[in-house]
């Protein structure tokens, strides 16, 4: 089955066709770096690393050409450097290690290109000049503007009428403004803010052109994917879009609009005021970085992912009945296999993980019951083969087992406690007595009585 993918542009799944398979290129909104990156900005990171993986495997490593931006101009980092009394940059390069450091424990491969905007002011100029030039945009009070009205398909990827948005305007109305939903391409910078020279006077581009320069500049006028999360559809991609075409004739930018769903945590919308934003950094003191991305990769990325402590439980038991696998294993030679073909067609179906999850777990099983060594190397080289699509397995089975990181506490809900007991009843099934008896340790440790009844397993607490 050939990869599809879904297209917010053609709202349906396509066949997935680069315009040229030597180069195939793709594009994710990268961080803007003020701060430490949630839980929530490493879900895009990692469902397009999976893309990624899975394209170099198809086309080639080489023939793949990956960007990921750092937003590091921005009003927010404006704003934290002058908190800290530093320079932007500071705050910016700060920011970034971080949240490469961050998303490496994650296994997310680095993109080829990592362009920042600050790296790019010429491009974004020139950009803002051949858009005057054409007729699309307009000088006022120091602002560059976009004039929407100059775009007769503005609106088409987000699926909104120019007409309906110019009546509800939640946009900001500003005085030097033709048309309310007019948007900015450059604006002046105050005396102690950081500003670039420019025609229009010391400024500074607006978040939208910063993308549009940048991919022209590292990967060209048109690209194969475009990818980001849902609140980055309207305005920020429509506007991207907006740009990039009418500064190109007309030429399409993406062929393909990817969008992730939305990361929740415990059914409420993560945010500040709420109190509830969970830091990658701050997880990955608690949890293994294998272990949040297999909760990230548990939903199907346009789905929401409601983010609990049950669902980092239920994937550190998951991993270690697969680095139980493995380690059992670890005398075996792998064959020189590839993921098996239901996997493929899983993964090849819009990315679908979770059902790509279940069929690493069928083979999991298979490869505990195996019991001639050339099917127990096969079954493990399969399995090294999903991990190397999904980012798994990149840890020694025994150092994973050493880990003191994740369920080391005692207070596994139920919900947890049942998906152990579950994995307890398929070591058995799978004969996998070691196992077995480690997760009955686990359970027993924290005073979790299991009874085997002909039934089933029952648990109580102890
Ligand atoms: P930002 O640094 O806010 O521009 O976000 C970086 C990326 O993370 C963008 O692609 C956002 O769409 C995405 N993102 C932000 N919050 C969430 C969330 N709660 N769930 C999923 N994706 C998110
Ligand atoms: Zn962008």
């Amino acid at each position: 089955m050939p990869l599809q993918l879904y297209d917010t542009y053609s709202r349906q799944k396509r066949d997935f066709h680069p315009a040229d398979p030597s180069r195939v290129t793709m594009y994710l909104c990268g961080p803007t770096v003020y701060s430490y990156a949630h839980i929530g900005n490493a879900r895009p990171a990692v469902v397009f690393d999976v893309l990624y993986r899975v394209l170099r495997q198809t086309y080639g490593a080489d023939h793949v050409a990956y960007a990921r931006n750092i937003t590091d101009v921005d009003d927010k980092i404006n704003a934290a450097a002058k908190e800290g009394g530093v320079s932007i940059s500071v705050i910016a390069e700060k920011f970034a290690k971080i949240y490469r450091e961050d998303t490496a424990a994650l296994n997310v491969l680095k993109p080829d290109f990592e362009p920042t905007a600050t790296g790019h002011m010429k491009e974004m100029i020139a950009l803002v000049q051949r858009l005057i030039e054409t007729g699309n945009a307009y000088e006022a009070e120091g602002h560059v503007l976009f004039d929407v009205t100059s775009f007769d398909g503005y609106g088409e990827l987000s699926n909104r009428k120019l007409k309906d948005m110019i009546a509800g305007a939640r946009v900001e109305v500003a005085s030097y403004k033709h048309n309310p939903a007019d948007f900015v391409l450059w604006k002046p910078a105050d005396d102690n803010d950081p500003g670039w020279k420019s025609p229009w006077g010391r400024g500074r581009p607006g978040w939208h052109l910063e993308c549009s320069a940048m991919i022209e500049a590292v990967l060209g006028t048109r690209i194969d994917i475009h990818a980001g999360g849902q609140d980055l559809v309207f305005p920020h991609h429509e506007n991207e879009r907006a740009q990039s075409m009418c500064s190109h004739d007309g030429k399409r930018l993406a062929n393909y609009w990817l969008h992730n769903g939305f990361l929740d945590f415990d059914s409420e919308k993560m945010s500040k005021s709420l109190g509830n934003v969970k830091l990658i950094h701050e997880l990955l003191e608690e949890w293994p970085g294998e272990v949040l991305r297999f909760a990230l990769l548990s939903a199907h990325y346009r789905a929401p992912l409601d983010w609990t402590r049950s669902l980092l439980e239920q994937a550190k038991t998951t991993l270690d009945r697969y680095y139980g696998t493995l380690r059992r294993l670890s005398d075996v030679k792998a064959a020189k296999a590839s993921a098996p073909a239901n996997f493929m067609a899983a993964l090849h179906d819009d990315l679908n993980t979770p059902q790509a999850l279940a069929k690493l777990s069928t083979l999991a099983t298979q490869a505990n019951k195996a019991e001639k060594p050339e099917e127990q190397a096969r079954a493990k080289g399969e399995m090294l083969a999903i991990g190397k699509l999904l980012g798994l397995f990149e840890e020694d089975p025994e150092t994973w087992f050493k880990t003191d990181k994740g369920l080391g506490d005692k207070d596994l809900d139920a919900a947890a406690i049942d998906a152990l007991v579950a994995a307890r009843v398929q070591a058995r099934a799978d004969k996998d007595w070691g196992e077995a008896d480690r997760i009955r340790d686990v359970l027993s440790e924290m005073d979790i009585v299991i009874e085997d009844k002909a039934e089933g397993s029952i648990w109580r607490r102890g």
